[in-house]
């Protein structure tokens, strides 16, 4: 279970931006006991940090954090700094500045126990979420409704077109208004970009953007660096510097726009962006990832590109985005394989997916002869949307300060890992 002694610890390196290496450095402590300090309480091996070494990371943070830009955030709550005109809503991750991203993932990191199945808190009692989805979804549909329900709330949903009154004509604006009386959040995926913050404009109550058509999709690029970081601080790199490659529609796959405009809060990245000509990102937002001062290269060679990647982010092709176009120039050549990866890429890189890939013939799409490589990172990726869209909802509704307090240990067992293939890292969380 994540103690409390990992929060604080993960969230000192964070502040400080340290590895584990430079951390445990830095106060004096071996790296193994820095280890044994960062296991889950119930493995065999952790171990209680010392008081006087918490006073002692405790007076280093306070010295030596790096000053935030942000010099609000001391007196203003985390919804207030992101809110969108006064509201607390979720739309763009240009909400969010590097500090308020990473006490996002403090809040994460607390609610950890709670998305593993050993604690349950039920600060949303009472709460009901809107889940509005009128495109396909598994993954953001679930896991944004489990994660209000394991916070206590309830869910109520709805798919498609067909079966809500926008069939018969009604408006965003309406539509929303409606809603808005019986619900208290609401999550909204639609197939036109910008229509979110549309549902967003007509009611006061949260209103999270699970996905606006080729727009963003803030939530999963949220939980895909919390990803990186999670998996960076177990291999000893830092986000400031990495070397990023994105492959497939870089066009149409806005978890990659969303993705890359919070990596760009981070210094000095490299980006390499592989896709066909027909698929490659828009200008837009390249030229805004290279104004915050990161190299961005495109490519139409995976071999190449993905050559000393710290992290490669696979992506789909957007099938249902294409009105006449044919898909041109998508190629087996674009396929992440695991022999493609055995041969130009090392022990420390992470392959990532947002998920669904699809698996079918001539799909070319990240490949399933990946599954055992421990490198391979979407299913972490996926167990991570729970803890970090609890602590969405937790700070749009104003909850967050509440969570620990109201912790209990949960009636029911669960087994220690969730899928059969789910790798070990020698006891490093
Ligand atoms: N699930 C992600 C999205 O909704 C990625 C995808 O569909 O390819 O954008």
């Amino acid at each position: 279970m994540m103690s409390a002694q990992q929060i604080f610890l993960r969230d000192a390196m964070r502040r400080l931006n340290m590895t584990r290496d430079s951390f445990a450095d830095r106060i004096g402590v071996r790296r193994r006991a820095l280890d044994t300090w960062l296991l889950p309480e119930d493995s065999s091996e952790f171990r209680s940090m010392p008081g006087i070494v918490e006073k002692f990371v405790d007076e280093i943070v306070q010295r030596e954090a790096p000053a935030s830009g942000d010099t609000q955030s001391v007196h203003t709550s985390l919804r207030e700094r992101i809110a969108v005109e006064g509201k607390p809503q979720l739309l763009s991750v240009d909400q969010f500045s590097r500090e308020s991203l990473e006490d996002l993932f403090r809040i994460a990191d607390i609610m950890q126990p709670i998305a593993r199945r050993q604690k349950v808190s039920r600060v949303l009692e009472g709460a009901v979420l809107g889940n509005l989805f009128f495109e396909a979804s598994t993954r953001t549909r679930v896991s944004f409704g489990a994660a209000f329900c394991r916070l206590g709330g309830s869910v109520c949903d709805t798919t498609g077109f067909t079966f809500s009154s926008m069939a018969k004509g009604e408006s965003i604006y309406d539509t929303s208004r409606v809603m808005s009386g019986y619900v208290d959040a609401l999550v909204v995926r639609h197939p036109e970009q910008g229509s979110v913050a549309e549902f967003a404009r007509a009611t006061n109550i949260p209103v999270i953007n699970g996905g606006d058509g080729p727009g963003e999709h803030p939530s999963q690029a949220m939980l895909d660096l919390y990803t990186i970081q999670r998996e960076f601080s177990r291999l000893g790199k830092l986000v400031d510097g990495a070397h990023v490659a994105m492959v497939g529609d870089l066009r149409y796959g806005r978890t990659v726009h969303s993705l890359i405009k919070l990596l760009a809060l981070y210094r000095g990245l490299k980006f390499t962006l592989i896709s066909p000509v027909s698929l490659e990102m828009p200008a837009y937002i390249i030229d805004q990832v290279e104004r915050g001062g990161h190299v961005v290269e495109q490519s139409q060679s995976l071999e190449e590109g993905l050559r000393g990647a710290d992290v490669v982010y696979a992506t789909r092709i957007q099938k249902e985005r294409f009105a006449n176009e044919a898909i041109e120039g998508y190629t087996p050549e674009f396929q992440v394989s695991q022999a493609l990866i055995n041969r130009v890429c090392d022990a420390g890189t992470i392959i990532m997916h947002p998920l669904p890939r699809d698996s079918r013939p001539g799909a070319n799409d990240l490949s399933t002869d990946l599954n055992h490589d421990p490198r391979l990172a979407i299913f972490r990726q996926t167990d991570n949307g729970i803890p970090i869209r609890m602590a969405i909802f937790a700070v749009l509704m104003g909850v967050e300060n509440q969570v620990q307090h109201a912790m209990r240990d949960v009636t029911w067992r669960t087994p220690s890992r969730i899928g059969p293939d789910d790798a070990s890292f020698d006891g490093l969380d």
